[in-house]
């Protein structure tokens, strides 16, 4: 039932030329009939050049004959080159302005992009026909028609001259229901509680935006939220993933590691290196001594060293000149310092008396040399005998650990800039209605909880090395998550957001990411104890320069050990591969039960234990108590994720079975 007309004016100079170069047409005739609900029909598409009476000639042609289409819109010439008058031809020719759509479309494109502000576009009514001018590029032109597109149907009616009384009856929310949008589109506004997270030196973000996907994904599983609780799914609609299955899909899904180049400092630790290091200095880069003692000639042909030498001058490790050694004369020298040319060994003090000293007795004056076969190059390191110039001194992924020696290795040879992967920044969101901040004072209210999960999360991902970004706590309205999904991810790499994944008709996550954002979801539902709603997707983004990537965002169940669980879990692996971290994810140990573990007949039960290395020399675990998934003190001192497979049999003490290493394993031996 397409009873709306629409026509399509192209105006650029060169498609004026050459007719194949313009794809904005095809783009917008294609948003009008894909996306207007079957409302709309193009009558008419034309090309004109950036030429004020041409233009005008055309929409006139349009709107002031008789079968006069509902809309015009035109592409192309709003912008400030000097050519660019569309705003200029079409002004003059509204008997109404709509500055509204203009600021719904500015605002959608500001969205995406700052140079949204770079266009000038126009909007009204000529007679009977609303007229709006969008952008040249094609992907800007089509956002913009996209933030307005549902609103036009009734801007048409009333322009078209319906009774506004019989149009309104049944008030705004009418209004918006049938025009299928929740509020004011294309209205964005930050929110109160994103604030950033510390940041450190060499790892710049990107600060990239995400696309506006106003067309809904091609066959969302995930409810539409405002079909209300009645009309949504009942069961999931997601398949049941193992957990390896879901881990894979984490593994395929997770962007490859981006590389930077960073300051060679603490802020390196945990980095993985993404070149191979070579050494351009030496080490040690002069000859040195490797004891206190005298420099010496060795006498060739095994004649004896020793003997009562003179003094001659002293080496201490500190920059500058020595004079040369003559034969039967010494140096005194300090370990580490440069041995003065001429000499060929040194001998420990141990070795040598005292014999004369200087008048006021401050100084040496002959020393006796004992050793008697002293031999050349004895007590000395060689030129770059600690580490050759030009050698490999670390290879392209190895981690830059916090013990030490790789950041030793790079500033012993003056590396001041490495090349590594880049960290993933990461934002933390709770979502809920119900959630409050954890430090508000004061008694709860009926149900209200405190938000447990972001503070965890968030020391968690920040203990694992990552830099992370306070999302603070999204209600739970599609739209209030929406912009804050799309803040968050200007800021950040990776969203973690907790809550809203199961099955209420509140849980929001899914048809967000699906339907607002774009995004596609990779799993929804795990086989797994606790955390079977977890969900993994990835939302297609762009950054200022307009180039697209996808980030990853994962939302896990609101119940707090679940959330912490599927942390490590599926998290981790991720935030590991996307930082060059191999292998990914916790480490794998063999522990032995130390007491009857009950098995779910279900599903994969990852319960929380205590791994203790006993004086036996094996590693033992035993539970952290009642494993509800609410209960947050089942987290409480575990170590580790003891992996049950689903059974129906109860395994008994002193079985061997796999557990995730998640903090430091606990031993019985004393250090002390
Ligand atoms: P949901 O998946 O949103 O239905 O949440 C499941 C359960 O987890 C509910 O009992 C929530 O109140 C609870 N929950 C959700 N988010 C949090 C949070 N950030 N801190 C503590 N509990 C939460
Ligand atoms: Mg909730």
């Amino acid at each position: 039932m397409s009873n709306l007309k629409t026509a399509i004016l192209i105006v650029s100079t060169t498609a004026s030329k050459d007719p194949s170069t313009d794809s904005s047409g095809g783009i917008l005739k294609d948003v009008f009939e894909r996306e207007g609900g079957g409302q709309w029909e193009v009558v008419d598409i034309r090309i004109v050049g950036d030429e004020v009476l041409d233009i005008q000639r055309t929409i006139t042609g349009w709107t002031d004959g008789a079968e006069s289409p509902n809309v015009i819109i035109t592409t192309g010439g709003t912008g400030f080159a000097v050519h660019d008058s569309t705003p200029e031809a079409v002004t003059p020719l509204l008997h109404k302005q709509a500055p509204g759509l203009v600021h719904g479309m500015l605002a959608a494109s500001l969205a995406v992009t700052p140079f949204a502000l770079m266009s000038r576009p126009v909007a009204g009514v000529r007679h009977k026909t609303i007229i709006l001018t969008l952008p040249g590029s094609p992907k800007g032109a089509r956002e913009n028609l996209q933030s307005i597109l549902k609103l036009l149907p009734h801007a048409c009616l009333q322009a078209a001259g319906a009774d506004s009384r019989t149009l309104h009856a049944g008030g705004v929310k009418k209004l918006e229901k049938d025009a299928g949008v929740g509020a004011t589109p294309g209205h964005f506004h930050s929110h109160a509680h994103s604030h950033h997270g510390h940041s450190h030196g060499g790892h710049n973000h990107e600060h990239a935006m995400p696309i506006r996907h106003t067309a809904p994904a091609e066959n969302p599983k995930s409810n539409d939220p405002s079909l209300g609780p009645t009309r949504r799914n009942r069961s999931s609609p997601y398949p049941m993933l193992s957990v390896d299955e879901a881990i894979k899909l984490i593994k395929e899904h997770t962007p490859a590691p981006k590389i930077v180049t960073a300051k060679v400092d603490g802020t390196l630790v945990g980095c993985v290196l993404a070149e191979d290091v070579t050494a351009t200095e030496a080490v040690p880069a002069y000859r040195a001594s490797i004891v206190d003692g005298y420099a010496v000639i060795a006498p060739e042909d095994g004649g004896s060293s020793k003997g009562v030498f003179p003094v001659a001058s002293i080496s201490h490790a500190t920059p500058g000149e020595i004079p040369e050694l003559k034969p039967g004369q010494i140096t005194r020298i300090t370990t580490g310092a440069p041995l003065p040319p001429g000499a060929t060994s040194v001998v420990m003090v141990e070795d040598t008396v005292l014999k004369t000293m200087t008048d006021d007795g401050s100084e040496e004056k002959e020393v006796e040399i004992l050793a008697e076969d002293v031999k050349s190059a004895e007590n000395i390191r060689e030129i770059g005998s600690d580490i050759k110039k030009d050698s490999v001194i670390l290879r392209k992924g190895e981690e830059i650990s916090a013990i030490g020696g790789e950041l030793g290795l790079l500033a012993s040879v003056g590396r001041a800039k490495v090349m590594v992967y880049k960290k993933p920044v990461i934002g933390v969101l709770s979502t809920g209605d119900e959630i409050i901040e954890h430090s508000r004072d004061g008694e709860l209210r009926l149900g209200e909880v405190r938000d447990c999960n972001r503070p965890t999360i968030m020391s968690a991902a920040r203990g694992w090395g990552f830099e992370v970004v306070d999302l603070g706590i999204a209600r739970d309205k599609s739209r209030h998550l929406e912009e804050t999904l799309r803040n968050g991810f200007r800021k950040v790499d990776v969203i973690i957001t907790s809550g809203g994944v199961s099955m209420g008709e509140l849980d929001l996550l899914k048809p967000t990411i699906e339907r607002s954002l774009g995004g596609t979801i990779h799993f929804g539902r795990v086989s797994m104890k606790p955390g079977k709603p977890t969900t993994f997707a990835t939302v297609p983004v762009k950054n200022n320069t307009g180039e697209r990537f996808e980030k990853v965002i994962f939302s896990l169940p609101g119940n707090p050990v679940s959330a912490i669980v599927t942390f490590h879990l599926f998290v981790l692996p991720s935030l590991h591969q996307a930082s060059g971290i191999a292998p990914a994810g916790l480490p794998k140990i063999q522990v032995t039960l130390d007491h009857e573990f009950r098995l779910d007949p279900q599903r994969a039960e990852y319960h929380r234990a205590i791994v203790t290395l006993g004086r036996d020399g094996v590693i033992h675990a035993s539970s952290t108590g009642g494993q509800r998934s609410s209960r947050v003190g089942s987290l409480k001192s575990a170590n580790a994720l003891i992996c049950l497979p689903a059974g129906k049999e109860t395994l008994s003490k002193g079985s061997k079975i796999e557990a995730l290493l998640m903090g430091k394993l606990k031993s019985e031996f004393d250090t002390l």
